[in-house]
């Protein structure tokens, strides 16, 4: 059976990362979504919040799990078994970083491969930090999420603005 492991921060999930969802989730058994909980990059909202916005868009594709961890993201993949890691490549500035990580991944842990799918054409300028400077500003992101995701961004991006703690 192949197991992928999808990582990323999905801060939130975005219409683009569904896409590479949906993909991946053709081509392998299984697809396991890591959700990575402590990041650097001060997250609008908690690994338990953006775990269950995924499940919410993942609940009609049977073969996707939506986990939380952290740690290396080798040792993630062992545990759940999987076989390989998949990335979504959208331009040529993130490919520097991922093939450095992919190489590095295959160093600490020989057995780990990525594969990389390239964006859906619709979605290749898209990032969750351009979905969050947006809603900071109440514009319309309906383009970019689904409505339920729209919602509770544009209400966190309200909170924060009136001064409550981003996310642990
Ligand atoms: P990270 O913080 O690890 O970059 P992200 O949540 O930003 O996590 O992204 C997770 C993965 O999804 C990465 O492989 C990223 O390249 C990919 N990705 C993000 N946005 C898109 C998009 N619009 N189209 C395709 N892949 C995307």
């Amino acid at each position: 059976m192949a197991v992928a492991v999808y990582p990323g921060s999905f801060d939130p999930v975005t219409l683009g990362h569904q896409d590479i969802i949906e993909r991946s989730s053709k081509i392998m058994d299984k697809v396991i979504v890591g959700v990575l909980k402590n990041n650097s990059k001060s997250p609008l909202f908690s690994a338990k919040e953006r775990v269950k916005m995924l499940k919410s868009v993942t609940g009609h594709m049977p073969n996707v799990e939506i986990l939380a961890f952290d740690g290396l993201l080798v040792d993630f993949v062992r545990q759940c078994h999987a076989d390989v890691i998949v990335r979504g490549l959208r331009a040529i500035t993130d490919f520097e970083y991922e093939l450095q990580m992919s190489q590095t991944n295959r160093v600490i842990s020989p057995g780990v491969d990525t594969i990389f799918l390239t964006t859906n054409l619709k979605y290749s300028y898209l990032s969750s930090s351009i979905v969050k400077e947006i809603a900071m500003y109440q514009g319309d992101i309906s383009a970019f999420v689904t409505p339920e995701i729209a919602l509770k961004v544009l209400e966190r991006a309200e909170a924060v603005k009136k001064g409550a703690r981003l996310a642990e």
